[in-house]
């Protein structure tokens, strides 16, 4: 088990940095992500949810529809989420870029701040991380995250945690605060966690946009259309992972792809994750590492 921890650990690791340096201006989110994707499987993994990759005031949970025309700009605040697994030992990792890094179209006091913005939550996240070990209360990681953030005069996004992980499961129930709460829940040693503070210049929560392009299974529905039992089959297979409508187009054509994915959404066969938008329209950057609980402290597995 922790040999395969070390691998996805190692392979969301090395992607996360070579997504880092294949960053350009003018190129297409969805090149970036199959980038993403493609790489964790050369490399022997699976992913473990579908990349996210998230612009601006765009929080989380925007990864491309089929032919996504959109494309990233000089000077956006670029928010990549990766996740792989090895026979369902999860490894999630997020970094955040300022596409141009200090010669951007911006502001120089804009600029500044965005620059200001990932820093700080790579600190917090460093922060979090040297309070973890066996015994301790997670709301104290929560409090280190929200500290930290606002020794910067920057704001933790109130409404979004980090996660407890198991086996073939990304969220097994625990949360990781990212602000001060009385949780007086009891970290355990080899307690799988992902952390991940979001910080920002706006109010610091998110909200449900419209747009959903990532799902997860639910549960086996009797379905009348052809199709959508079908589509259903194969979606099984990635259990309880999420997964994108992207990678469903080489079963089956767009036009019956759409038809069949509303019927499974209508008959709760398949749960979406509607893509989260900062709630004042300010931007927001994330930083996240993987950490297993040892008894002293823990072991980060995406470093
Ligand atoms: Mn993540
Ligand atoms: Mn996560």
């Amino acid at each position: 088990m922790m040999e395969k921890y070390k691998k996805s650990g190692q392979i969301v690791s090395k992607v996360r940095k070579m997504a880092v340096n294949h960053v350009k201006a003018d190129m297409k989110i969805i090149d970036l992500i199959e980038y993403v994707e493609n790489n964790i499987i050369e490399m022997g993994g699976m992913p473990a949810f579908p990349c996210n990759v998230s612009i601006n005031e765009i929080t989380a949970h925007y990864t491309s529809p089929p032919d996504d025309d959109s494309t990233i700009k000089r000077g956006d605040l670029v928010k990549i989420d990766l996740g792989a697994h090895v026979d369902g030992y999860i490894a999630d990792s997020a970094v955040s870029i300022l596409v141009g890094g200090d010669d951007t179209d911006l502001d120089p006091s804009e600029q500044d701040l965005n620059i200001k913005m990932i820093e700080t939550a790579q600190n917090a996240l460093e922060s979090a991380i040297n309070t973890i070990k066996e015994g301790i209360e997670i709301g104290k990681v929560g409090t280190a995250i929200e500290e930290t953030i606002n020794q910067n005069n920057l704001n933790s996004v109130s409404n979004l945690t980090g996660h407890g992980m198991d086996r073939w499961i990304l969220h097994s129930g625990v949360s990781v605060p990212n602000i001060k709460e009385d949780n007086k829940h009891i970290i355990q040693e080899g307690d799988v966690l992902a952390i991940e503070p979001f910080v920002t210049n706006g109010i610091g929560r998110v909200g449900d946009m419209n747009d959903t392009y990532i799902f997860r299974f639910l549960r086996n529905r009797p379905m009348r259309i052809v199709q959508a039992r079908k589509l259903l089959k194969i979606i099984e297979n990635y259990r309880s992972l999420p997964f994108s409508q992207r990678w469903l187009t080489e079963h089956i054509n767009s036009k019956q792809l759409n038809m069949a994915m509303r019927h499974l959404l209508s008959s709760r066969a398949i749960y979406p994750y509607h893509v989260l938008k900062e709630k004042s329209n300010a931007r927001v950057a994330q930083a996240e590492h993987t950490v297993i609980v040892e008894s002293d402290g823990c072991k980060i597995i995406t470093k």
